[in-house]
């Protein structure tokens, strides 16, 4: 019998964990659910699968959620709140995994706890490995945790990783579907609207995640988060443009052999490989349809036309706190850029101009990322502030 935890039930992936654990079922068990504030959702979630304990990240959200349970009939379980609430449940005893699926950087400090009490953790929180990469490292080396990528391009390295030993690699390769830019002429850039940045030719997701990807941000943080969940250098971690999103991503060995991990892109594909590991398990993942297929495409991404990925690997060599910076100016960057204050051309701009101003230092708390995080904050404020002002 396999415990899980699971922060972030009510979102996408959290629900899609539902799903795979419904699968795999009586083998995997819940045993806690942490929400922000969906809480009618949340006290849904509790009927059908009665935790052990429940954390409920927004604290006003308190009263509604009790009323939601009586709703529902079931008891209020122990509740834990706020941010505090959702480190606790993390680090909590009484689950041998711990899904980590908050958006954002609220979901470092679960993930923090979690790995401090020795867990496993599987990651789909893509901002606590770009943040604080080497300080989960250390800390899941330090107490005995784990890490397992959800996020599917990491995932695909972690199954083709299996086919030999560390020292036997020469490269890992990221899969990026491209964007919906990926043929427009440099010169056109500076045009780019939100509307149409916002049209991604294949996913559907979150406004933030679309705009990384335009930008190819989205790969630059990927890069970041299979350095250290992987311990490769990152002149080791290429990316490979793909359009059509079959390959998930790859790996090459010394010898000269390439591993891909296809199939379709359905998130409860990774989620599983996850919660199983070191086993697999059958699914209801649909496969894939060779009678259908398209062509297979492969490019070089064009670090000119889309600079973000020479942003990250510079951000990478800082080292520290120079990850956390890139990514709090790049959210900064990319709300100025949604709401119309800034050019496309400009995002790429500011997050540069903002690590260049950071001194990047080793931070050894989840405080010191955090400190890190909103100086970056200010600083893009102020450099979007000075550029729209200047429009
Ligand atoms: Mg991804």
């Amino acid at each position: 019998m396999t415990r899980v935890a699971i922060i972030g039930s009510t979102g996408s992936i959290g629900v899609n964990t539902l799903r795979v654990m419904d699968a795999l079922a009586p083998d995997y068990q819940v045993a806690a659910l942490a929400a922000h504030s969906s809480t009618q959702e949340l006290a849904a979630q509790v009927a059908r699968y009665r935790p052990r304990a429940v954390a409920l990240g927004d604290a006003s959200r308190v009263e509604q959620f009790e009323r939601d349970c009586a709703a529902e009939g079931v008891q209020v379980p122990p509740t834990l709140v706020g941010e505090t609430g959702l480190r606790e449940l993390g680090g909590m005893d009484g689950s041998d995994i711990v899904v980590s699926a908050v958006v954002g950087a609220a979901g470092l400090a679960p993930t923090h706890a979690a790995l401090a009490a020795g867990k496993t953790v599987a990651l789909a929180n893509k901002e606590a490995m770009v943040i604080a990469g080497e300080l989960l490292r250390s800390t899941a080396e330090t107490h005995g945790g784990s890490i397992l990528p959800v996020d599917s391009e990491h995932n695909a390295i972690h199954q083709c990783l299996r086919a030999g030993a560390p020292r036997e690699v020469r490269r890992l390769i990221l899969t990026a579907s491209g964007g919906p830019f990926l043929d427009r002429p440099a010169a056109a850039f500076d045009g780019i609207t939100p509307d149409e940045a916002l049209d991604h030719p294949t996913w559907k997701m979150g406004p933030r995640i679309t705009i990384d990807s335009a930008t190819l941000m989205n790969k630059g943080f990927e890069v970041i988060e299979a350095r250290w969940l992987f311990d490769f250098e990152p002149s080791a971690i290429d990316i490979v443009v793909h359009p059509q999103s079959i390959v998930h991503s790859m790996v090459e060995f010394v010898d000269g052999s390439i591993m891909a991990q296809m199939g379709t892109a359905d998130m409860r594909g990774p989620i599983q490989y996850a919660l199983t590991y070191p086993r697999r398990a059958a699914s209801a993942v649909a496969r894939l349809d060779w009678s259908s297929i398209p062509a297979l495409e492969f490019r070089l991404p064009d670090r000119d036309r889309f600079p973000a990925v020479g942003l990250a690997y510079e951000a990478i060599a800082m080292g520290g706190t120079a990850p956390a910076v890139l990514n709090a100016a790049d959210e900064v960057a990319v709300d100025a850029f949604l709401e119309g204050r800034i050019a496309f051309t400009d995002m790429a701009r500011i997050i540069g101009g903002v690590l260049s101003a950071h001194a990047p230092s080793t931070p050894d708390s989840v405080e010191q990322v955090l400190a890190a995080d909103r100086w970056a904050r200010n600083r893009a404020r102020e450099a979007a502030g000075s550029v729209s002002g200047a429009r």
